[in-house]
Formats: structure tokens, sequence, C-alpha cells
């Protein structure tokens, strides 16, 4: 008997403490955990640097609102602006509410209202993000979506040439669908993008939600392109499991939010400045962005080697500890199992195993886990 609303299918594991990759759940038993609360915990669970100047806040002062000056926000924000194109940030608490600033930022920098995203995108349940999310099982039932919305093939620039029109605002994308079953965007469309988005004076967002904050091995995931996007949202591992999401947009749409334009009564909570500020001075580091990449590299070729020719499997694709495993079947049974053997992972569409270890696992945890997804596989 729940008394909670029944949004979420879940597996049956209630969680007693965790640390590190580990999860222990109520009976005791351990768990390897290669979901990483979907791509929130990057430094791994209760990491003590997070920990430490979560305490440390603690003993200060919890919240002031933003009406008053805010010393960790301006730190925050400088660590995002230095490891990204833009040049100012707007604080909230979640993915969904940093793009819901990106589209009005959009709309009212440029006058114009129209919105292109892509087919299987996800950027949120909130009316706006969720307008902008390509996936019909998600609007169903919600009754008519906002206006301007329009979705193309992803990686199709054609398709996106013929939406094009004087109306359009935004382009927005990820670099890598996350919960649309991790595919990646092509460097020639992203490139042939920017050119259309200039050309037609549209400006171009990429949704880091899920791929931002080193989890690709690069600060953000635009970064393995060369694209200069104008707007940027994070959230999910920007706060290692306290709630904060963040929009990062370029100097010229500094005036577009004026007092008054947008505003969010949590955001840029000093609880989840504090962690936040932490979190980026440990991940925006070059050699821990390298060991990132190497551990990607060095989990990819294995499950390659291991799985990859099994004839459940389609396809294994991912950049950094981004990870998608193809399979021709619904794999819900599997993470179940998997769950009953001690991995923790995720699905994403239903034909997909998704991997998104903290950014801090060992190469012995990837080991144990190839392992887990062999035998579970093989069978
Ligand atoms: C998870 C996610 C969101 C939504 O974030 P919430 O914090 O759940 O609102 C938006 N975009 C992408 C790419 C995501 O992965």
């Amino acid at each position: 008997m729940t008394t909670l609303f029944p949004t979420y299918k879940r597996f049956n594991l209630s969680v007693e403490r965790a640390s590190g990759t580990i999860v222990e759940d109520t009976n005791g038993k351990t768990y390897l955990d290669f979901g990483a609360g979907i791509g929130v915990c990057s430094l791994g669970h209760r990491h003590p640097d997070v920990q430490q100047a979560l305490e440390s806040q603690l003993n200060t002062y919890w919240h002031v609102s933003n009406l008053y000056h805010n010393p960790i926000q301006e730190k925050v924000a400088d660590a995002l602006i230095r490891n990204s194109s833009g040049d100012q940030v707007f604080f909230c608490n979640s993915g969904t509410e940093a793009n819901e600033a990106a589209i009005k930022l959009a709309r009212k920098a440029t006058g114009k209202h129209k919105i292109i995203s892509f087919e299987q995108s996800f950027h949120g349940r909130t009316f706006g993000a969720m307008a902008a999310t390509g996936q019909e099982k998600i609007h169903s039932g919600f009754g008519p979506m906002l206006e301007g919305f329009s979705y193309a093939p992803f990686n199709d620039i054609d398709a996106v040439k013929q939406a094009i029109d004087n109306d359009t605002a935004v382009v927005m994308m990820e670099m890598i669908q996350g919960e649309g079953g991790i595919h990646i965007a092509d460097p020639e469309f992203v490139q042939e993008l920017v050119q259309l988005c200039r050309q037609n004076d549209v400006l171009l967002m990429v949704d880091e939600v899920q791929t931002g904050i080193g989890r690709t091995g690069k600060p953000f995931a635009y970064q393995h392109y060369s694209v200069s996007p104008d707007i940027i949202t994070s959230a999910k591992a920007l706060g290692n499991g306290v709630p904060v999401g963040a929009m990062i947009a370029k100097e010229s749409l500094h005036d577009a939010f004026g007092p008054g334009s947008h505003a969010a009564t949590f955001g840029g909570n000093p609880l989840a400045m504090a962690a936040a500020q932490a979190v980026l001075k440990h991940v925006f580091q070059d050699d821990f962005l390298q060991e990132v990449a190497e551990k990607g590299t060095y989990l990819s070729q294995r499950l390659s080697e291991s799985v990859g020719n099994f004839s459940g499997v389609s396809a294994i694709r991912g950049k950094g500890l981004m990870i998608g495993i193809e399979c021709h079947q619904d794999v819900s049974p599997l993470v179940g199992r998997l769950l009953d053997e001690g991995l923790l992972v995720l699905s994403a569409g239903s034909n997909i195993i998704r991997l998104l270890p903290p950014l801090t696992v060992s190469e012995k945890e990837i080991d144990t886990a190839i392992q887990l997804i062999g035998d579970a596989l093989m069978d």
C-alpha cells in the first residue's frame, strides 16, 4: 500500500545507504551502481569533498532569497563560464526548469517564437520542455502542446532546413540523446546545423542535462564538436545528488533577461551551490576528464569484446562513460535480472541498456559489471 502517485514503475529495491559506486539495500545486500541515480551521482555517492562542502554550508546559512547578492552563485557561475562558450548563468533546480529558462530566453531575445527540436529527444516534463520533447508518448493525454514546436529527424539536415523559417527562434538538441537511446549527433550534421542557424539568425541551444559535467570526458559533450552554442542547459550531475539546474548563455543574450523576466525562489540555493562548487572543482580538471575518457574507452572496448558479437546485441554506442547496448529485444527482464545479481543499470527506449556509472568508477568495478552483463546476456 502506497500513498504516492504511481508515476514511476519501481524495481523492488529500497536503499539503506550508499557510498562511492556501492548501494546497500534494507536487507544488507550490496549493488554496483552503474546508473548513478540517472547520471546524477557522477562523483559517486556521498563524495567526501561534496559532503564536506555541504556540512560547512549547513553551519553558515541555508537560504536568503535572490533579493540579495550571493557570492557562491558567482563562483559556480564562473566555473561554468570558464569551461563553456557561455558568459552568464541563471540558476534553477532541475533539468526541465533549465530548459524552460532557455525557451523563454530564446523567445524573448529573438522576438521569434518557433522552436525546432528532434524526434526521440528528451527535454523534461513541464509544459515548455515537454512540448520540446519529440516523443508522442510523453505528450499523450495532456491536451494541446504549446504552440510553435516542431520535431526533425535526428541527424537529418534537410529536415531542419525545411522546418526553419523567419519565425524560428532556436534549435534545441542533445549532442547524445540520452533517454532516446544513446544516439550520437553526427559531426557533419552539427557543422551544417551551425551554418544553417547562423544564416537564418536562429539560436543554437544544447541540452547538456545528461551529457554535461564531465560525463563524456569533456566538461560538456558539445566540446567534442567545433560548435559554440548560444545556450547550454545543465542539471543532473551538477550537484552530485543535491537538486540544481543552470542555464548558461552568451553575452549577446544578456539584455533579454532583465529584472522581472524570470526567477526561481530556490534557484542558486546556497546548499545546492556549495555542492555544485565542490563538484566543478573536482570534475573540471584536465587529468580527471582524461581519466573519464580513458575509462570510457576501456568500458566500450571490453564490452565490445565480451558481448559485441552476441546475437541478441545489435550495437554498442557511446562517448566517455555514457554507453548504450542496443539489443534486439525488450531489455526490462535483463535490467531486473542484473539488479538481482547486484548490478544497477538503466534502460533507454525499450531495447537499450544504458550505463551511466559514476565517473569515479574503478577498472575493477568495470570488469565486474562487464562480467555480470555478459552472463545475463548469454542466457
Ligand atoms: C533528465 C533530463 C532532463 C530533465 O531533467 P529533470 O531534472 O528531470 O527535470 C532534460 N533533458 C535531458 C537531456 C535529460 O536527460
